[in-house]
């Protein structure tokens, strides 16, 4: 396996929304068993009643007759239990009128008037327990339903109450680099404070600023910072929470949203994710037209500020290009603020920040961790410290160590070591090869050559890695080195099929990274001489290949194969020009499992 920058996407947890769920499936299960023992109890009792019915008109007999102990009876319910003097089970009976039923057998037991009654009159009950008793599962159904409904936000006031309201302690002081955004911020935390100003000189305050980036560049630390700043309130919600199941309910949302931000204003309003809410209305129905319902409601509320309620709604998407045309008009969101991942610089000063509440040891190198985790965002950033905080723990360290960090980037990028998985002779022969086939195949490309690290170590999912420096920040990449990557990620299996005379399936992630960066080569970057700068995003419609036609798609094809081709005949050539060195690295691995950048060095310099 080879690796360059691999990064797990962190997703934002929403650990209330979660503790909510659990505590509401729990209650729900608790209602559920109570419901349903209730249920088995009254039908169990009530069967128990069905085999011995008595007529009404001998029931009324039977009073006559002196021979009823006890009847009971339940508001509403037309029937009575009946307890006899001579028998030990009670007895059900249906009464056509309840309360003619009571003052006959009343006036008869007083009166003795309509039937001839010389005995002791019965013993009435009339008792509302019971009808309450037998309604119960139905009572705590229908609570479960009203809870289940309130969750989705169909209760009596919508979710938007529940949005996080909050007086953010957060301010520029917490934002690390971006230091040209952060000049954009400032003005915006100027228009909140000193609105006055703005508007004397005739200035239109900005409704909206959409903030564009990929996840953890801390467009939402970026937005909380404002409002601490300013020292204004910040509302937030996320895109996602708009769109429901139930129609209308989205829309009404955003308008509880901007109902209330208007009452606290001036202040921040954040909207996580607005693609998800935002994105460009269609014809269609259903879900959909329920999507631009919502939208709808968004565009006319943003218009309707009036102008002295300062507030400022910040939105997040990493995917502006996906948002309808509408939403960025000016008077809506007609500010952008790009946040791209941040570079060394600004890596080494995200890296100071968290690293503040740490207890390091004293040689920590925070510019050698920046350069070496290029591509990572600052919420990666934050992670791998923490994660390096929690390894020291373990180990019993007295502060985080460099080595401490350096487990952590592995953890964070490749996954943990598996030091327990039992390996074969034979597969660590093989992973060997396979790891010194892409350390050996790199060492001799001049774009690839900056080997870090190589291993036979399982982590993660793979067997082995090669690990390559990433200390420069790079905004493009040459066809040289993208041709070059197809190389040494092709070493792997070159190496097997020659030392070895086999081929595995260790080298299955390679051949697929290998063809995608193939593809893009051609479809993306317009990199191919046969078929020019030409660009398809497959990723957004699969299907637009199509649009160039059957013989288009085969070129595409094609050139695919011939990259991949020619790449796995170069790195074949690069092996057996090197059997030597490769040996050698091979049996290092096997001896040593780890090899730093120095040891290989070394291994192959003669
Ligand atoms: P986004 O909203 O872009 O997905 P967040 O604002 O939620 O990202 O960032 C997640 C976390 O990453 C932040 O809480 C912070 O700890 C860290 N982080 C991201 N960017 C920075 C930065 N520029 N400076 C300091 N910390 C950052």
């Amino acid at each position: 396996m080879v690796i360059f920058v691999a990064k797990k996407n962190g997703k934002k947890k929403k650990k209330n929304n979660k503790k909510k769920n659990l505590y509401f499936v729990i209650t729900a299960i608790v209602l559920i068993i109570i419901a349903a023992a209730l249920t088995i109890y009254v039908v169990a009792t009530n069967k128990k009643g069905d085999n011995t019915e008595i007529a009404y008109t001998e029931l009324i007999r039977e009073i006559g007759d002196g021979n009823v102990e006890k009847v009971e009876m339940t508001t509403g319910s037309t029937t009575v239990k009946v307890k006899l003097k001579d028998e030990t089970d009670e007895r059900k009976c249906i009464v056509p009128n309840t309360q003619a039923f009571v003052e006959l057998i009343q006036s008869k037991v007083e009166d003795g008037n309509n039937i001839e009654l010389n005995q002791k009159k019965p013993n009435v009950f009339i008792t509302i327990f019971s009808n309450l008793f037998t309604l119960l599962p139905t009572i705590l159904l229908v609570v479960l339903f009203v809870m289940l409904f309130k969750l989705q936000g169909l209760g009596d006031k919508s979710k938007v109450y529940d949005t996080e309201t909050t007086k953010s302690k957060i301010t520029f002081g917490d934002v690390a680099g971006l230091d040209e955004e952060k000049q954009e911020m400032i003005e915006i935390v100027d228009f909140l404070k000193n609105p006055d100003k703005f508007y004397e000189m005739g200035a239109k305050i900005p409704r909206g600023v959409l903030l564009c980036g990929k996840p953890g560049t801390g467009k939402t630390l970026i937005a909380k910072a404002i409002a601490g700043e300013a020292n204004v309130p910040f509302i937030s919600m996320s895109g996602s929470e708009f769109i429901e199941m139930f129609a209308g309910l989205g829309a009404s949302r955003v308008r509880k949203l901007f109902e209330k931000a208007k009452k606290i204003a001036p202040c921040i309003v954040f909207i996580d994710e607005i693609d998800a809410v935002g994105s460009r209305r269609t014809s269609g129905s259903g879900a959909e037209s329920e999507n631009n319902q919502t939208l709808n409601q968004l565009l006319v509320e943003m218009d309707g500020f009036d102008t002295e309620e300062t507030i400022i709604v910040l939105a997040a998407t990493n995917r502006p290009e996906m948002l309808d045309k509408a939403l960025l008009r000016p008077g809506r969101f007609d500010r952008q603020i790009n946040i791209a991942l941040p570079d060394l610089n600004g890596r080494e000063a995200i890296l100071k920040i968290h690293a503040k509440d740490k207890k390091f040891a004293e040689n920590i190198d925070l510019k050698n961790i920046a350069e070496d985790t290029a591509g990572f965002s600052g919420a990666e950033l934050a992670n791998i410290l923490n994660e390096a905080a929690i390894i020291a723990t373990i180990n019993k360290h007295n502060a985080i160590t460099n080595k401490d960090i350096e487990d952590a980037t592995k953890k964070v990028t490749i996954g943990i070591e598996k030091h327990s998985r039992v390996v074969s002779e034979k597969d660590k022969k093989l992973t060997a090869y396979h790891e010194a086939g892409h350390a050996i195949v790199s060492s001799q490309l001049e774009t690839q050559k900056d080997i870090k690290e190589v291993s036979i170590i399982p982590r993660g999912v793979a067997g082995g890695y090669t690990m390559y420096k990433s200390n420069e920040d790079k905004y493009y990449i040459s066809k040289t080195e993208m041709e070059e990557k197809l190389v040494s990620l092709l070493g792997g299996r070159a190496a097997e099929k020659i030392a070895l005379n086999d081929i595995s399936t260790g080298a299955s992630n390679d051949i697929e990274v290998a063809t995608q960066i193939a593809k893009d080569m051609i479809v993306k970057y317009g990199m191919s001489d046969d078929l020019g700068p030409i660009y398809i995003d497959t990723e957004k419609d699969p299907y637009e290949l199509q649009l160039f036609g059957e013989k288009f798609g085969d070129a595409v094809g094609a050139e695919v194969k011939i990259m991949i081709d020619n790449a796995y005949v170069k790195a074949q050539k690069l092996i057996l020009n090197n059997m030597d060195k490769l040996n050698k690295v091979a049996e290092a691995l096997i001896e040593k499992e780890i090899i730093s950048a120095e040891e290989f060095q070394d291994l192959i310099r003669e």
